[in-house]
């Protein structure tokens, strides 16, 4: 069976905004097993660990590939060109592996499916998925949800 690609930060690498991981049992559990491939397209897109938190602003990931939408953090920086940089080699380790399948941290403003945060900073959610999400999603990799907790 082919590799999943898998959010590095799921897979015990320290690499989210805040400098810590976020595996899980339900995580391991929704691997299964399969072999993986650990990629983090916000360090491969050039961002630092630790960085100020980013949101999508103006809809979601697709939006953003479409040139609609933006990515800023926290202090107003635009963020895009890394977010779509990230997206783009993220597609590339997915096509190198053959991962046809890919299981996402959800929430992010990369990997997300399904729920992003709104681009206010107040926690509150939206419909979408982020960056690297909607890329692999358009060139026809499966993107899962990890569970949550
Ligand atoms: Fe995890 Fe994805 Fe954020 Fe990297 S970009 S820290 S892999 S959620």
């Amino acid at each position: 069976m082919e590799p999943l690609l898998v959010s590095a930060c799921l897979r015990g690498v320290p690499c989210r905004f805040d400098g810590r991981a976020k595996g899980s049992a339900a995580v391991a559990e929704a691997i299964g097993g399969r072999r993986t491939v650990a990629f983090c397209p916000e360090v491969s897109g050039g961002l630092p660990t630790p960085r100020r938190p980013a949101e999508i602003v103006g809809g979601d990931g697709h939006d953003v590939l479409d040139g609609r939408a933006r990515v800023v953090d926290d202090t107003g920086r635009d963020v895009t060109a890394e977010f779509v940089e990230g997206a783009h080699r993220a597609l590339e380790a997915a096509r190198r592996a053959g991962c046809t399948e890919a299981l996402l941290m959800t929430r992010s403003p990369s990997c997300g499916r399904g729920t992003v945060h709104d681009g206010t900073f107040t926690g509150a959610l939206r419909e979408g998925d982020g960056v690297t999400a909607a890329l692999l999603e358009r060139h026809g990799i499966t993107v899962r949800p990890a569970p949550r907790g």
